[in-house]
């Protein structure tokens, strides 16, 4: 049954796109633009912004394209925040072309600076090339690979954060995954994102983290945004698969599951205070990218640890 048809915006006559079972609401695409630019202004509030630069990870699908348009948007009338992009081509042969172009023409339509780096260049091999010669799983060499690089880039074009696209059910998994794992010190390090100075390393803040995956897409339709419906075909994780079908059901059963999963969360941590402070950091002793123990977990991955 499709809930939205024929059905009008709760806030005006116009029809709805969306409905959200969470609020009760109807929303037709303006208001759904303004309920989303609502939340993401929000969240930049809690992250007391100074003035400078911020980077967006930039891939080209739907999540990193709707955070640059909404940061864009937002920003474009400020003269104390630039933003610009950062796309990292990892090599995904038959995949990564297409968000490229994606990521390209966005950077160009909306008239922001837009850098290109690749791992070929940085780390001499392709994710293609790493498939063939590790058994590691690839969404961990990618990861690590992807984070050392896009920090790398971030500071040498001098931004003060790093925008990732995280939505509110990436979030909610994530919290999920780190609790069944019982991997405390990986949940506590997810608060450290958002503005804690650290050596090294430019702060990452995550603004789209209150809005759920469907109204991201929908804000895509909505702006006009090309999306890739391609999926990547290393996507292999089948731990995190299996949590988000289970939140997806969840959720569809008692609305609102994901925003309890981060709300919990972030009173968590908050009554822990300071009893996690974030760990100490170290320059890599082969990249000098900062890292907990001298070797980051890429050149871990690459096999440089000599
Ligand atoms: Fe990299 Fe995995 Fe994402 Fe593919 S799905 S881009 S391998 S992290």
């Amino acid at each position: 049954m499709n809930l939205i048809a024929n059905h009008p915006c709760t806030k005006c006559d116009n029809p709805a796109v969306i409905f959200q079972p969470y609020s009760g609401m109807y929303l037709c695409k303006e208001h759904l633009i303004d309920d989303i630019t609502r939340k993401v202004k929000r969240d930049l509030r809690k992250y007391n912004l100074q003035p400078g630069t911020i980077a967006v990870a930039l891939s080209g699908g739907k999540d990193s394209s709707v955070l640059l348009h909404l940061l864009h948007k937002i920003f474009a009338p400020s003269r104390k925040i630039k933003i610009i992009a950062i796309t990292i081509d990892e090599g995904i042969s038959g995949y990564r072309e297409k968000t490229i172009e994606n990521a390209k023409n966005l950077a160009s339509d909306l008239e922001i600076p837009h850098t290109i780096v690749s791992f070929k260049d940085a780390f001499g091999r392709t994710l293609n090339d790493l498939m063939k010669e590790s058994g590691r799983p690839p969404c961990s060499v990618c990861g690590a690979l992807r984070k050392n690089l896009l920090n790398k880039t971030a500071k040498q074009l001098g931004a003060g954060y790093l925008a990732i696209g995280h939505n509110l059910d990436d979030e909610a998994q994530t919290i999920l995954i780190n609790h069944l794992r019982g991997d405390i010190g990986r949940l506590v390090r997810l608060s450290h994102v958002g503005g804690r100075v650290q050596p090294g390393l430019v702060p990452r803040i995550k603004p789209l983290r209150h809005v759920p995956e469907g109204e991201v897409v929908a804000y895509a339709g909505a702006a006009g945004l090309s999306v890739c419906p391609k999926a990547c075909p290393y996507m292999d994780e089948a731990y995190r698969l299996g949590v988000r079908i289970f939140l997806r059901e969840f959720e569809d059963q008692h609305p609102g599951t994901r925003h309890g999963i981060v709300r919990g969360f972030d009173r968590m941590i908050g009554a822990l205070g300071d009893a996690y402070p974030p760990a100490s950091l170290v320059p890599c002793r082969v990249c000098r990218e900062p890292c907990t123990d001298g070797l980051c977990q890429a050149c871990k991955m690459l096999g440089r640890d000599s």
